[in-house]
């Protein structure tokens, strides 16, 4: 390199106003969030950053518990569920003295970019720091796909794939008995699970909290598919939806045969990422780094039609959730 391309390359160096960045995982865990956390780091050194891990999400923070990141720190990690950075929930960065001090933490280790992997909570408390001056970019993480502005978060795939894996042995079993079962996945506020599983896995029902649901019409459906020689029924509930147990003990009364209830619970949030999922977190790890490198700031990023995307966090919080009627309306056409 010449002369003057060196003192350039050291000029842009020293404009530079992100050297070094951090990284961390807060919320509930996805896998995905491994990938992403190996991409951000490996793009950030590539490019000549230096990165902090920060351990338990914001708690972690405010605690600083943080330790730098090299290019070995993220190996062996891609193909596990979980989050290498550990990840928590954290009442004290709820409080402006929280939030005070983790920006008091980010100045003291000499961090001048924040990447965030979380779900919307995650976003609200990246939204704080950025509110508060800090250069802050969010990475979906979270398995309930309830962000509105990307099509997927990471760790949704994975989840609706452990679903799927699920409902197929219990075919099995239920086949053999002929017996009535009843699923709860997770999604508090949003069924895309539920969703998504029911129509891949060939499910008979599919209740979620975007939709009202009306318990007789299930009872009927159940009946009319025993008459036609059906040997089981697998009724998919996101959580969201209400009590399973007292759902099946209403639907034993109307379809008079047992229900069985299984509740997948936090099997739905293990388990070795999906392709999908992985490479979403290199592709999400590199435009963080890229858009902290851009001097753009306060940002999001995502998948829209394929596409990577990035918008402000403020809007992305603010979009709506969109339901989606054409699959839910193919699960029903498909299921009868
Ligand atoms: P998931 O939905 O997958 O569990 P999440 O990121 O939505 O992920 P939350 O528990 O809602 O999970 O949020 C994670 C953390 O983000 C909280 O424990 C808290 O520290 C922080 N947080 C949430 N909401 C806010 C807020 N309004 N202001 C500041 N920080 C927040």
């Amino acid at each position: 390199m010449s002369q003057t391309i060196m003192a350039d390359v050291k000029k842009k160096e020293a404009e530079k106003k992100i050297k070094r960045i951090g990284v961390l995982t807060s919320g509930g865990d996805a896998p995905g969030m491994n990938a992403a956390i190996r991409s951000t780091v490996r793009i950030a050194l590539y490019n000549g950053l230096a990165v902090s891990g920060i351990r338990r999400g914001y708690q972690g923070l405010i605690e600083a518990d943080i330790d730098d990141m090299q290019i070995v720190d993220v190996g062996d990690i891609i193909n596990r569920g979980g989050t290498k950075l550990l990840t928590a929930r954290s009442e004290d960065f709820m409080t402006e003295v929280g939030q005070k001090r983790a920006l008091d933490v980010l100045r003291m280790f000499e961090i001048d970019g924040l990447v965030v992997i979380g779900g919307d909570g995650s976003f609200k408390g990246a939204k704080r720091l950025w509110d508060m001056g800090f250069p802050t970019i969010g990475i979906p993480g979270t398995i309930d796909n309830d962000l509105a502005y990307t099509d997927l978060t990471l760790g949704f795939d994975t989840a609706v794939s452990t679903v799927v894996s699920a409902i197929n042995n219990l075919r099995d079993t239920s086949s053999s008995h002929g017996r009535v079962s009843i699923v709860e996945v997770m999604g508090r506020h949003c069924g895309d699970i539920a969703l998504f599983a029911g129509l891949a896995g060939g499910v008979e029902d599919i209740l979620v909290p975007e939709r009202k649901f009306d318990l007789d019409e299930v009872a009927r459906k159940i009946l009319q598919g025993r008459r036609r020689g059906k040997l089981h029924s697998i009724i998919l509930i996101a959580e969201g939806v209400g009590k399973s147990y007292e759902i099946a003990e209403r639907l034993e009364a109307l379809i008079h045969q047992e229900v069985r209830v299984t509740v997948l619970g936090y099997l739905q949030r293990g388990g070795t990422p999906s392709v999908t999922d992985r490479i979403l977190g290199a592709q999400f790890g590199q435009r963080a780094v890229e858009l902290l490198l851009e001097d753009k700031f306060g940002r999001v990023v995502g998948i829209r039609d394929n596409k990577i995307m990035d918008m402000a966090i403020e809007e992305a919080l603010n979009e709506p959730k969109r339901f989606d009627q054409d699959k839910y309306d193919l699960a029903e056409i498909l299921s009868l």
